[in-house]
């Protein structure tokens, strides 16, 4: 038995087998053929391709029944490869000339291709080797007769330990098929822990050489809550894990009698707890949890894994979809947040040394005003149906909500003049995720119409501790004494000019944290789905005054630890 810790980045405890996810390398051996052989290899190529062509369209029918159109969609830059003339008819041409086996000539081609796309410093073709990769080892392993290994085609529950994940691989995790994902590196709030968390799978992330360490078929304990993982455990430890589980159950039970009550602390002070969603898909789920509204819709994904970029139809389809599901309640949509770890391959984008310091979100939507305004006007145009708000991200001063704001009319003349409905008093929020933001949020307050902080990127900004960075992750605390001053500040500011503040950043579905946010005044938390009945329980348990005390005397300690470990005592007196 081997104990292990890494990131607990998606709560929950799970126990199964591991399947390893890896780069699988294939040796493919050369073999001399016949002038006669020519036809049959070219006929078995044909048949892998055809082969594989099918493959990826039922596992793209599956993803799009369990998860969606959207999720689907990735594969089809798959399909345009399986489509590749230049790549078919270099394969059949070295076939004729070299006369050796197809597999191994093809695969000297798969690997020139990659080769040649990874020299060229390139976002886009950066992205499309990912994909030659994916299909080249899926016709490999057709013409040599190989099985698939696929997480569509996982039986039974099982781990999944993967040196990373990458979105496409996150989305299709099927819920039925893993118990819990385990990765060598990633932090707790980089984007594929985030679609964990959607996806309500346990993971543990940054657990350095995990890979090297397990076989498939090991078994795995992981506690996505401690970042615990136990490789083999013994009967004793087996026994204990499954006794807290059946704990966890119960208290998850307790936690789920509050999820359709309101947020109201004991002496009164009513909290809105919303939910974050990736995908409009995931509105059904929020709901299931006992969600309030939505306070963060991340529109960037809709962008994610396809060649195109969305229309501006499909993005009012996406909107209003939303906003009616929500049936009046207040529906968030940050703008596109492009940049840092979320890259697309629609828009070309240098490679920059500090991409979370750089061409980012607003800045990107500021200086494409052709792509910001077309997202501007859906959204305007979606607002006609429910309760929409819309926010900008990375704001890091007046100028920026200035110039925003200028397009933003802009985006409103152009549906005036075309006579479409929209809603002119659309509430207008900031996203205070830079110190600068933060630190100047009496100005801002004046012309916002909400706040919504987001502290993933306010901690890394703040401490200086890249979020994606299992080697800093230690660095990364949510309670220290510099992010709560500014969270502090913010609110203060925001109540001072009468303007409410949410918070949609990773720390809003802390629990331990949740007090000490309760009584700072914050007036809305947006978070994972599955967290919602938690919090609102906690709420729902205390009294507003005893959260202000909490509040007040976190910010007395001079370290983070000390406030988590406070917080933590805190919670449990109240929850006892
Ligand atoms: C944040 O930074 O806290 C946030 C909610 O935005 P994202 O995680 O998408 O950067
Ligand atoms: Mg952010």
């Amino acid at each position: 038995m081997i104990q292990l810790k890494g990131i607990a980045a998606a709560s929950g405890i799970s126990i199964g087998p591991v399947y390893k996810l890896g780069p699988e390398e294939f040796m493919v051996v050369s073999s001399a053929i016949t002038w006669e052989d020519i036809p049959l290899q070219i006929q078995l190529f044909e048949e892998a391709l055809i082969k594989t062509r099918r493959e990826i369209i039922d596992l793209q029918k599956r993803i799009s029944s369990d998860m969606g159109q959207e999720e689907a969609q990735i594969f089809d830059a798959h399909l345009l490869v399986l489509e590749d003339r230049m790549l078919i008819e270099e394969v059949i041409s070295r076939l004729k000339k070299e006369q050796v086996n197809v597999a191994y000539i093809f695969s000297e081609v798969l690997k020139k291709y990659i080769s040649v796309f990874s020299k060229i410093e390139d976002e886009y073709l950066k992205e499309r080797i990912a994909d030659i990769n994916d299909v080249g080892k899926r016709i490999l392993r057709n013409l040599l007769g190989r099985e698939k290994k696929s997480l569509a085609d996982l039986k039974g529950r099982a781990v999944i330990v993967a040196h990373d994940l990458s979105p496409s691989d996150t989305v299709a995790l099927y819920k039925r098929n893993v118990a819990a994902f385990v990765t060598d590196i990633g932090g707790k709030t980089s984007h594929t822990a985030i679609m964990a968390k959607s996806l309500e799978i346990p993971a543990v992330v940054g657990l350095e050489g995990i890979t090297a360490k397990v076989a498939s078929g090991d078994i795995l304990i992981v506690d996505g809550t401690t970042g615990v993982v136990i490789i083999n455990p013994d009967e004793g430890t087996l026994k204990n894990y499954e006794q807290e589980l059946i704990k966890l159950k119960g208290t998850t039970d307790i936690f789920l009698s509050a999820k359709d009550l309101p947020a109201v602390t004991i002496d009164g002070r009513t909290v809105l707890i919303n939910s974050n969603i990736e995908f409009p898909d995931e509105v059904p789920s929020a709901k299931l949890h006992g969600t309030e509204g939505i306070g963060l819709y991340r529109t960037e994904f809709f962008y994610m894994n396809r060649k195109d970029s969305p229309t501006e139809e499909e993005h009012y389809q996406a909107y209003k979809y939303v906003a009616q599901e929500m049936n009046g309640h207040s529906v968030v949509i940050r703008t596109l947040d492009l940049g840092g770890d979320k890259f697309l391959s629609q828009f070309k984008i240098p490679q920059e040394m500090q991409p979370f310091l750089g061409w980012r979100a607003i800045r990107f939507c500021l200086a494409r005003p052709d792509i910001f305004k077309l997202q501007l006007r859906a959204i305007l145009r979606a607002s006609a149906h429910g309760n929409l708000k819309l926010m900008y991200p990375m704001i890091s001063g007046i100028e920026e909500l200035w110039q925003a704001n200028k397009l933003l009319n802009e985006a409103k003349d152009e549906l005036r003049q075309k006579g479409l409905d929209f809603n002119d008093k659309i509430e207008v929020g900031v996203m205070i995720e830079v110190p600068s933001a933060a630190m100047t949020a009496d100005i801002l307050a004046k012309e916002a119409d909400f706040f919504s902080i987001g502290t993933n990127d306010l901690i890394q900004y703040s401490l200086a501790v890249d979020r994606g960075n299992e080697k800093v992750a230690y660095l990364y605390e949510p309670a220290h004494p510099a992010v709560l001053r500014l969270i502090k500040n913010v609110i203060d500011s925001a109540h001072q000019a009468k303007i409410k503040v949410a918070m949609c950043g990773e720390m809003a579905g802390e629990p331990s944290l949740a007090l000490i946010l309760l009584g700072l005044g914050l007036d809305e938390f947006s978070m994972p789905p599955q967290v919602i009945p938690e919090l609102k329980y906690i709420i729902r348990s205390v009294e507003f005054k005893a959260a202000q005390e909490i509040a007040r005397k976190a910010l007395e300690f001079s370290t983070g630890t000390e406030i988590e470990e406070f917080a933590r005592n805190k919670l449990a007196e109240i929850l006892k």
